[in-house]
């Protein structure tokens, strides 16, 4: 069975971003860029599968400037086994990104593609629904277990009211929740390895595909972070605030 995992580079997670000055998006000049965390576990999950004989090839794809390779090159340290690197300065949407992803699929023919829920940057959760409805595929989103066979995938996906556990027939889009595996760090002979794995780059203007913008950022703003807060006296103190205030209960 093949995988396909696409992977997107980002701002690191332990870095706190800042907005940029004139309110047009947010500084990445100078930070430190990682693997989307989602797609992290995507990796993992798929890196279990192949450790299980049960996946045979894994495939990572980042769409991109050229420096995507670096993201690359961790999904291969920690165990998928080549790449294909799409570069374009554009800045795309989840629809294009989509289409892209297609593409790569109709050429790799894979069994499954794992990708994260959601990207930690711009938070879309949206492509992954996208790429299923192109391709015609069944699509499990947001799963937090996954069990795999050759021809179907038993998904464990979390909703509002606790777990929804759905079959699906392969081929399929999985997309990831972090609560499906804590990802490896990737040992140091494993990153020395990933320096000879291969790298396919293709540039996204020779691949066909109408990237029209849909959307325009508007502005983007700092979260407001002051919560008020009160403190209580008892228990029933706030059973009857969430009750009568809250309406929660
Ligand atoms: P989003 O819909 O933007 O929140 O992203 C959901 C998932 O799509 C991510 O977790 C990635 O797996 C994939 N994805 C989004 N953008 C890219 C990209 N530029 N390169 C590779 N994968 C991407």
């Amino acid at each position: 069975m093949k995988v396909l995992v696409p992977v997107k580079r980002v701002v690191d997670s332990n870095i706190k971003p800042l907005v940029k000055s004139d309110n047009s998006g947010v500084e990445t000049d100078g930070l430190k860029m990682s693997m989307n965390p989602f797609d992290e576990t995507a990796v993992e999950e798929a890196v279990r599968l192949k450790e299980q004989n049960i996946v045979s090839e894994i495939v990572a794809v980042s769409i991109g400037e050229a420096k995507c390779q670096d993201t690359l090159r961790t999904a291969m340290a920690m165990g998928a086994y080549r790449s294909i690197l799409i570069t374009s300065d554009e800045l795309l949407e989840p629809l294009s990104i989509a289409k892209i992803l297609q593409k790569i699929v109709e050429k790799e023919q894979p069994n499954l593609v794992l990708m994260g829920k959601q990207a930690s940057d711009d938070d879309t959760n949206a492509t992954g629904q996208i790429l299923a409805g192109l391709l015609g595929w069944s699509q499990g989103t947001f799963v937090s277990k996954l069990e795999l066979t050759s021809d179907k995938a038993r998904v464990h996906r979390e909703i509002d009211e606790g777990v929804q556990i759905l079959d699906l027939t392969l081929p399929a889009v999985i997309t990831t929740d972090l609560r499906l595996n804590e990802p490896r760090f990737a040992s140091l002979p494993n990153i020395m390895k990933a320096r000879k794995k291969p790298i396919e780059t293709i540039a996204l203007s020779d691949m066909d595909i109408k990237t029209t913008t849909r959307l325009e950022m508007l502005s983007v703003k700092e979260a407001s972070t002051s919560r008020e807060g009160i403190i209580l006296n008892s228990v029933e103190e706030l059973v009857e605030k969430l009750q009568n205030e809250a309406k929660v209960i």
